[in-house]
């Protein structure tokens, strides 16, 4: 990926995100139905049986829960951040971000990245000769995961090691 074959539309954010794992391909209603996913105006699963009629937003319930950026604003934030491109002034100027959002979503990054690592293993790190810069800031540990998705509830570890694999994907 580079960032001329970034998603354009909606859509294509979706699917991408979908094939990676952070948002679902499939969801049920309460009654077990498989429901079916619109993108328009609104980004919901509806389940068709007359009985039920239900339906559900499509950020409910995984990472993106609480989040109101598009889509596809999402992917290419994550990008940009994975590449360092991610300052308040080039958020607002290249994606339309406000200065709050983008530092807030900068901080859902730094949040996955930090539990990425706190999940592995511990191993030392440098060796005879070699210089170890720490980044304190990375060892904070906050009162809550309050900025560890866009909703500031907890997330599961599996999504967020499944949101550090595509980080890396993007970034490579
Ligand atoms: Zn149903």
């Amino acid at each position: 990926m580079n960032i001329f074959s970034l998603p354009q539309s909606e859509q294509e954010a979706i699917k991408f995100l979908q094939d990676k794992g952070i948002l679902p391909k499939r969801r049920v209603c309460a009654n077990g139905h498989q429901m079916n996913l619109s993108i328009g105006q609104r980004v919901q699963w509806s389940c068709m049986k007359k009985e039920c009629r239900s339906s559900v937003k499509m950020r409910v319930g995984n990472w993106l829960e609480g989040s109101r950026i598009p889509f596809v604003t999402v992917v290419r934030f994550i990008y940009c951040w994975a590449w360092e491109m991610s300052s308040v002034k080039f958020c607002e100027r290249k994606l339309g971000m406000d200065d709050n959002t983008s530092i807030d979503w900068s901080n859902y990054m730094r949040c996955v990245c930090v539990g990425y690592l706190t999940s592995k293993p511990k191993r030392m790190i440098g060796g005879p000769g070699m210089d170890v810069e720490i980044d304190e800031s990375l060892f904070t540990k906050h009162k809550s995961h309050a900025f560890c998705r866009p909703s500031g509830s907890l997330e599961d570890c599996a999504v967020r090691r499944r949101s550090v694999s595509w980080l890396r994907l993007a970034a490579s």
